[in-house]
């Protein structure tokens, strides 16, 4: 088991088909005690029960510095440690440049880009005091190729600006043996992106990726498992591209 006996807080997990789920899934199947952390409390509940016993529910949002420190404190409280962060909590928006308003960018980069910072600043302390931890923060093939498939600019520039804070903490925090990667999806079937895709699109997508099918949830969940676990224990600072090809 991968993760016996790890404390996990997965960030946006109380979807019900997206990747912070299929994550806590996996990471519970590989023995992690797993905090599902979302907006809704009865949601984030429903999903930990799912995962089976010894697993938390907690509401919190992730722009939310102070809900976000009350949160800790509980796991803290239930576990005593916190061993993986995954800052998966996400939203994107279908516009253009010209179309961008000021409240629309504030909450995109807020969420996205804020709520990866604040969580991290919550939990490092933390991993600082028990000597070491891993962060594993969602980026999106969007930063890297300037959108145009389901997010507006100001997504790709706030999920650019996740690598950019992934390879700093890394950097940073390496002499506490905290480990902090990025990983950036293509095209992954979530409620993020279902409503989004016509059919025709679709096929002209899955058309460009070489491994021939758009991305499911578990991919990334499994990536997730890889960077989160001692697997990768030399790795720090990394972009783990999920995405069948997508860029080659
Ligand atoms: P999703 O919409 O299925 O899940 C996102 C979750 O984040 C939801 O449960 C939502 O309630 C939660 N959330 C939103 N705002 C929050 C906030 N302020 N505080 C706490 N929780 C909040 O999304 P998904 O498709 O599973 O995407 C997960 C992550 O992966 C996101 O960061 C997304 O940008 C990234 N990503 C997704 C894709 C894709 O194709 N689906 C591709 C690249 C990157």
């Amino acid at each position: 088991m991968l993760l016996n006996d790890k404390v996990a807080i997965i960030t946006g997990a109380a979807s019900e088909r997206g990747i912070g789920r299929a994550t806590a899934a996996c990471f519970a199947h590989h023995g992690a005690r797993v905090v599902v952390l979302d907006l809704d409390e009865a949601a984030a509940q429903r999903n930990a029960l799912a995962l089976g016993s010894g697993h938390l529910g907690l509401a919190a949002n992730v722009t939310d510095a102070e809900a976000i420190q009350r949160a800790v404190a509980q796991v803290m409280n239930e576990y005593g440690r916190i061993d993986v962060l995954v800052n998966n909590a996400g939203i994107t928006q279908p516009v253009k440049t010209l179309e961008i308003a000021a409240e629309d960018y504030n909450r995109i980069l807020d969420v996205n880009l804020r709520g990866t910072l604040l969580m991290s600043q919550a939990v490092i302390p933390v991993m600082q005091r028990q000597g070491g931890g891993s962060i594993v923060c969602l980026s999106s093939v969007s930063a890297q190729r300037g959108g145009g498939i389901f997010g507006g600019p100001h997504y790709s520039a706030a999920k650019a600006g996740v690598l950019g804070l992934t390879k700093a903490m890394a950097r940073e925090f390496g002499p506490d043996q905290i480990r902090v990667n990025a990983l950036t999806p293509g095209l992954i079937q979530t409620d993020i992106t279902g409503g989004l895709l016509h059919d025709e699109r679709r096929h002209a997508i899955i058309d460009s990726i070489p491994l021939g099918r758009l991305g499911a949830a578990d991919d990334v969940a499994h990536a997730a498992l890889f960077l989160a676990s001692d697997l990768s224990s030399y790795l720090t600072g990394i972009t783990l591209d999920v995405n069948g090809g997508m860029l080659i």
